[in-house]
């Protein structure tokens, strides 16, 4: 793999205000004393296992796999505390504040997920907490506007630009600036300027490592296939890690395909994207013929965001993972599907990795697909009823 320090090939970067390569350093220098470091790793594994819920189990589909005829195995992400594998990074990133010495911790959220998930371990861990938040978002996500209020976040509403995530993150990037020395920003995806790509991959790659050692130990081989749905791309760096130096195991991404393919009806950056910076970092980023971001679409509001992390845009161009775009409509076939067959209500995102398994099953026919289960579906029940009423 052509990874350097900075980049994944062309892609990642820190493009950034030159006040915060400091701080990007001193994280970086953290990063990489702490990752191997017995106490921390102690600390965070147990964390994970009698907090979080891990290992999750790899669960084999067999309702799902007789009607498809493709040997499905699903693995559990959506069985972990919040209820979806954001927990693993901020677990990890939070732990990593507190043994940087920082004392409080930021974050952006769009639909709320992830703001409730670093609300969640900064009240485990007694650190102080804001999530910024675009208004408009908060509008429509009132329910987790709430949840992080309860655990004790302060949730600071942007009122500015399109009032959405995109305006969120400028709101947190200013704050970092003006606060470096006692703050840590908790990037909640694979994105962002260097290191964070890399840290939130180091965190989420325990999905993929589990499943690994689940297929030699339980099934005797590797899966051919591993699927998993792509927003920023942290759960599906997470699990693709665990399989990236397996040539023979093919690695495929599944994006939000919306609505149609013009810009503004979906969220497929690696599909329809352009070369462009977005967040701190270079990636594939979906923009208007004048390079502003574009607006997005997607039913599922994890994965309706215009940029995608840096090492998926570089396993994209060479060709070690392949990305597709799964449409809404295929999405919630998706999530019915494995609903009904398997009693498993999974998000609206990774019913997108879901979908796109039984859509083009006669692709898979006979082969061993492992799917990442990323997260629950009670948080998209409303969203599902009324698409199914307006359908
Ligand atoms: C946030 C979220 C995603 C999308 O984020 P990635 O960083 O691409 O993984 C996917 N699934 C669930 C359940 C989520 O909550």
């Amino acid at each position: 793999m052509d990874y350097n320090k900075y980049f994944y090939g062309e892609y990642g970067g820190q493009f950034v205000a030159e006040t915060l390569i400091p701080v990007l350093d001193e994280l970086e220098e953290s990063f990489f004393k702490y990752k191997d470091n017995t106490d921390f790793n102690e600390e965070l594994d147990y964390l994970l296992k009698n907090y979080a819920g891990r290992p999750t189990p790899v669960y084999f589909a067999r309702r799902l796999s007789e009607k498809y005829k493709v040997k499905i195995y699903l693995k559990r992400e959506d069985l972990l505390h919040t209820g979806a594998h954001k927990i693993n990074n901020t677990l990890g990133q939070a732990l990593l504040a507190k043994y940087m010495g920082k004392r409080r911790i930021i974050a952006e959220t769009g639909a709320g997920q992830h703001g409730v998930a670093t609300a969640t371990v900064c009240a485990l861990l007694g650190i102080d907490c804001t999530v910024y938040m675009g208004s408009l978002d908060a509008e429509r996500q009132k329910i987790n506007v709430e949840r992080m209020k309860m655990l004790g976040a302060k949730v600071k509403v942007v009122d500015f630009g399109s009032k959405t995530l995109k305006d969120a993150v400028s709101a947190a990037l200013k704050d970092w600036v003006t606060n470096v020395d006692t703050t840590h920003y908790l990037i909640g995806s694979a994105v962002g300027p260097y290191p964070f790509p890399e840290i939130v991959a180091h965190f989420q790659s325990v999905i993929g490592k589990e499943a690994r050692e689940y297929f030699i130990d339980e099934i005797g081989k590797l899966p051919d296939v591993v699927v998993a749905c792509v927003g920023g791309g942290s759960n599906a760096i997470g699990i693709f890690r665990g399989f990236i130096n397996d040539e023979q195991v093919r690695l495929i991404g599944v994006e939000a395909g919306g609505l149609s393919d013009k810009i503004g009806e979906h969220a497929s950056s690696l599909n329809f994207g352009k070369k462009g910076v977005f967040q701190g970092c270079l990636s594939k980023v979906l923009q208007t013929e004048n390079g502003q971001i574009a607006t997005v679409h997607s039913v599922s509001a994890g994965l309706d965001y215009p940029g995608v992390g840096p090492e998926h845009a570089y396993l994209c161009d060479t060709g070690r993972a392949e990305y597709y775009p799964i449409k809404d409509k295929d999405a919630v076939d998706g999530f019915f599907e494995l609903t009904r067959l398997e009693g498993i209500l999974p998000a609206l995102e990774s019913s997108h990795a879901i979908g796109f398994v039984i859509k083009h099953s006669k692709d898979f026919l006979g082969k061993t697909v492992l799917i990442n289960l990323s997260g629950r579906g009670d948080k998209d029940l409303h969203i599902i009823e009324d698409y199914v009423r307006g359908l």
